[in-house]
């Protein structure tokens, strides 16, 4: 698939939306302004893809809004050569973004259909984006630590093995709550100390335990 002119068009568009509504990353809006997100949605999308709504990627998940991406994007302030751990890597969209921005990006998914799909997309792209298929829960110990750790589906409660995967001074943005979540900033601030500032309901898929492998067929 192409990314044509109207594309461009209707990405701008978006951009302008994400800046109404006060994303003021300029770093931000001009990756989400080259990134082409329809191409990370099945093509029955193409049209809509630059509107600022969720959409389906199969195994009951979704890709999260423009705008959820550019605040989470936003509140990680992320610099060159950042090393930034993603749970929940879903269609590779939000993850691409933070290669876009210039961070090193691990990205996990416990949906083994997703993870393989998102995986090749990527490869496709010439991503450099690391994806593990896996409990994100967990985290990614082997690879730890991270300067900034993104999750991408919603919390009831902090999962104890992230913090400590965090460096000291690092950023994580996390859904946290249930049903619905808040969009929580995390500074680890000492070995022990943290700084926690909240930034608006959100509503993602929930974060589920355990790896689930390939889909089964029939029935
Ligand atoms: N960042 C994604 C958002 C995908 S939706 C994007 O840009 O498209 C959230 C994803 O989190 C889903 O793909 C879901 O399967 C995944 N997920 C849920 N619980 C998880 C867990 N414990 N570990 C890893 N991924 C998980």
């Amino acid at each position: 698939m192409e990314d044509s002119f109207r594309h461009k068009g209707l990405r701008h568009k978006m951009v302008e939306n994400l800046r109404a509504l006060g994303i003021a990353s300029e770093e931000v809006l001009k990756v989400m302004d080259e990134v082409p997100r329809h191409l990370f949605l099945d093509s029955v999308f193409d049209t809509q893809a630059y509107l600022d709504k969720a959409f389906s990627i199969g195994e009951d998940q979704t890709i999260s809004h423009p705008s959820t991406v550019a605040l989470q994007s936003t509140l990680l302030e992320i610099f060159p050569g950042a090393k930034v751990l993603e749970v929940g890597t879903g269609s590779g969209y939000q993850a691409y973004v933070l290669e876009k921005l210039k961070a090193e990006v691990y990205s996990v998914e416990r949906q083994k259909n997703l993870f393989l799909k998102t995986k090749a997309l990527l490869a496709g792209f010439r991503s450099r984006i690391r994806c593990f298929y896996g409990d994100g829960y967990q985290g990614l110990p082997e690879y730890a630590p991270y300067d900034r750790i993104i999750v991408t589906c919603g919390a009831a409660t902090l999962p104890p093995n992230l913090l400590p995967q965090l460096k000291i001074g690092g950023i994580m943005v996390i859904p946290l709550g249930s049903p619905k979540q808040i969009m929580t900033k995390i500074v680890r601030k000492t070995e022990t100390e943290v700084e926690v500032s909240r930034h608006g309901d959100c509503h993602f898929v929930p974060m589920l335990p355990d790896r689930i492998g390939e889909k089964r067929h029939g029935a």
